[in-house]
């Protein structure tokens, strides 16, 4: 089966203002003009403070707009969440679910980020299904993060932590929406990192995901769903990542702040 590439910009907090924003994308748009290939989905995801700019200044192209988090209930006092619908007003189609630096689980020692504070940001697989339930309600299409820490991978958990977690976000969601969900294979350790994961190592993990799907759909369900890679993938890398059976394109964090880095990998998915 051919599964169209998707390789999704997130911005975490970074380019958050309108003048940052429009500002970056057209850079991506002139990048992209030249670009001779077709065939690959392109999400931006800024922050929630530029969606409104970032649309504007998407305008007709083809870029995608995506969010960085969504709660699943539709309005009350929930302080500071984001509802769906909100997202859909603004004309965002695709929402980043799960992240690691959402779930707690970082790759890299952050002095600020005591166990404490760490419980505060803590999304779990209960809540990452939650969200993506209530995405795929509104029409969005979830990018579901998945991925293992360094001591999981050390201590031989990586396809199981996976399973797990590809298990956790598809509770109750039935066979004609899991085709919608994108996931996202991230290993925490190369996130952010300069580390990446080794393409034979991450097709091979992208294809675990896959098996984990198929072992709760039907296959061709499972050969429908796409799985991007996500870890310090810049220019270099793209290609020997991208062209892996099991790796539908990419979630790229650093690089995508960089009009010319992204539009390379975005080239790089298209061939
Ligand atoms: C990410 O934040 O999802 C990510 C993959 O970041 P980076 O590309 O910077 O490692």
């Amino acid at each position: 089966m051919t599964r169209t590439p998707i390789v999704a910009g997130n911005w975490k907090m970074n380019k958050g203002t309108a003048q940052e924003a429009t500002a970056l994308i057209n850079e991506l748009k002139a990048a992209l003009l030249e670009s001779s290939g077709n065939g690959a989905e392109v999400v931006v995801c800024p922050p929630f403070t530029a969606l409104a700019a970032a649309k504007q200044a998407i305008g007709a192209s083809p870029i995608a707009l995506g969010a960085q988090n969504v709660f699943w209930k539709a309005s009350g006092a929930y302080t500071g969440q984001i509802a769906p619908q909100m997202l859909v007003d603004l004309g965002v189609s695709h929402v980043i679910i799960g992240h690691s630096e959402a779930r707690g689980r970082f790759g890299v020692a952050e002095p600020d980020f005591t166990p404490d504070v760490l419980k505060q940001f803590g999304e779990t697989d209960v809540t990452v299904n939650r969200k993506t339930r209530a995405a795929l309600a509104a029409g969005l299409v979830p990018i579901v993060c998945i991925g293992e820490t360094l001591t999981e991978r050390q201590n031989g958990h990586t396809d199981v932590v996976v399973q797990t977690q590809v298990q956790g976000a598809l509770e109750e969601i039935g066979s004609d929406d899991v085709t919608r969900i994108v996931f996202a294979y991230e290993p925490v350790w190369a996130i952010g990192t300069g580390e990446v994961c080794g393409a034979d190592e991450a097709d091979r993990v992208c294809g675990v995901v896959r098996a984990a799907v198929a072992a709760l759909y039907e296959e061709t369900a499972a050969q429908a769903v796409r799985v991007q890679y996500g870890g310090s993938m810049k220019p270099d890398n793209a290609p020997d990542l991208l062209t892996r059976p099991h790796i539908d394109g990419g979630l790229i964090g650093g690089a995508s702040l960089k009009a010319s880095d992204f539009a390379a990998i975005i080239r790089a998915a298209q061939s």
